[in-house]
């Protein structure tokens, strides 16, 4: 019989390396001339460059490649799809099997943070002030980019806590506040200001832009969606993925009478509603989704992660009812070939089918002194992919500045 896991609420869901194997892995490395690795990182990380200070034993220089090229580095390196990326790219996996290369940057990071290396300063004064809305990914990334010219940059945000989707969309075991807090130091580190607590509306935006010399909008997709026409979705005990991400966080996992749940959706944004629910002491957790299980979005590590919590998924099954008077009490299920049919009882049914943009800012664009990027302008995107998009939008905004 296999064993099941069962880990505290933001127990690391993997444990690193440690330093002999590090030095065995990075000596694995073949020190590619223009390695593919570096090429296939959409932020330009350049794991090719960090590798061979590794190799080398500089860890200080490691740490500089990552953080002068990825600002989120700690926080790439534990949540990036490294086997789609970086590690896809890498030539060993012609001759035996790829580097680790997300092991690698998550151990330079790490002696960063045990070591309180100082890698980045705040540059001199260009005059020029800019403005962030969003202290997600891309703004996080736009913000650093801009105060590494010298511009003065205030991050808003509506939440407690900088980080946005990272803080907030995914769970503390695959992410923990400490790391988070180490990529937030860096942007700070830098000079970036942040009011936090603080929601910017349409009215607001106009002051801002007032003020500003430039508002970079990069609120990303902070709404969840719901399946439309779907009876049963305003009962209690229904919520969304990420209020449920967020009040587990805010709790620290302490939440209380989630009896039975049932997560709807096959991402991994789902996969992370079920180890949270889990971890917090859910009676039973079934996570149920359309697709099959080679077509399901959530990557193969998340999905692993979950079984071995012992979560069930009914993979080809759709939602047609939610069932109860005031409270849910079941969820019927039907499958999506054929007449199969389930009903799974229920005192919480969580909804993970996608996020979309908050009303205040659908449909903007760039516009003047407003630049628009990230999740907001692409749609939903990795983490990398978000720091890379904020690379770019930072570029246009200082020519825009002229800087
Ligand atoms: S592609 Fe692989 S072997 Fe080549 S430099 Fe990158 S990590 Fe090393």
């Amino acid at each position: 019989m296999t064993k099941v896991r069962q880990l505290p609420y933001g127990e690391p869901a993997e444990k690193g390396l440690n330093v002999r194997l590090v030095m065995e892995e990075a000596s694995r490395c073949l020190l590619c001339e223009d390695a593919p690795c570096s090429h296939d990182c959409p932020a330009g990380t350049d794991p090719g460059r960090f590798i061979r200070s590794i190799r080398f034993r500089n860890f200080t220089g490691a740490c500089k490649t990552i953080r002068h090229n990825n600002i989120l580095g700690a926080s790439c390196a534990e949540i990036c799809p490294q086997e789609r990326l970086c590690e896809k790219a890498c030539s060993r996996c012609g001759i035996d099997k790829p580097i680790q290369i997300g092991k690698l940057q998550a151990f330079a990071m790490e002696q960063e943070r045990l070591l309180g290396l100082k890698i980045l300063e705040a540059a001199p004064s260009c005059g020029k002030k800019v403005a962030c809305i969003g202290a997600g990914p891309s703004g996080l990334a736009v913000a650093a980019e801009l105060a590494k010219l010298g511009v003065s940059v205030t991050v808003y945000d509506e939440n407690e806590k900088a980080g946005g989707m990272l803080r907030y969309g995914i769970t503390p075991s695959r992410l923990s506040d400490e790391i988070i807090d180490q990529d937030i130091k860096a942007v700070e580190s830098l000079g970036v200001k942040f009011e936090l607590s603080r929601r910017i509306d349409k009215n607001e935006l106009d002051k801002l832009v007032a003020q500003y010399d430039a508002v970079y909008v990069g609120v990303g997709l902070s709404a969840s969606k719901m399946i439309p026409n779907l009876k049963g979705t305003d009962l209690k005990g229904v919520e969304t993925a990420l209020a449920f991400l967020k009040r587990a966080r805010i709790a620290g996992g302490k939440i209380e009478d989630l009896g039975r749940v049932v997560i709807i959706g096959g991402g991994d944004v789902a996969m992370d509603c079920a180890s949270t629910a889990k971890q917090c002491g859910a009676k039973s957790v079934y996570v149920a989704f359309i697709e099959t299980l080679e077509t399901m979005p959530a990557s193969k590590r998340e999905l692993d992660y979950i079984v071995d919590l012992g979560v069930p998924v009914i993979p080809a099954f759709k939602p047609v009812q939610l069932n109860g008077e005031d409270h849910v009490t079941s969820v019927e299920l039907a499958a999506m070939e054929g007449n199969s049919k389930i009903t799974l009882d229920a005192d919480t049914v969580i909804f993970a089918v996608g996020q979309k943009v908050q009303d205040d800012y659908k449909g903007m664009t760039s516009d003047g002194k407003i630049f628009v990027g990230g999740d907001l302008a692409n749609g939903g995107k990795t983490v990398v992919e978000a720091v890379a998009s904020g690379k770019d939008i930072a570029g246009e905004i200082a020519k825009f500045l002229h800087i």
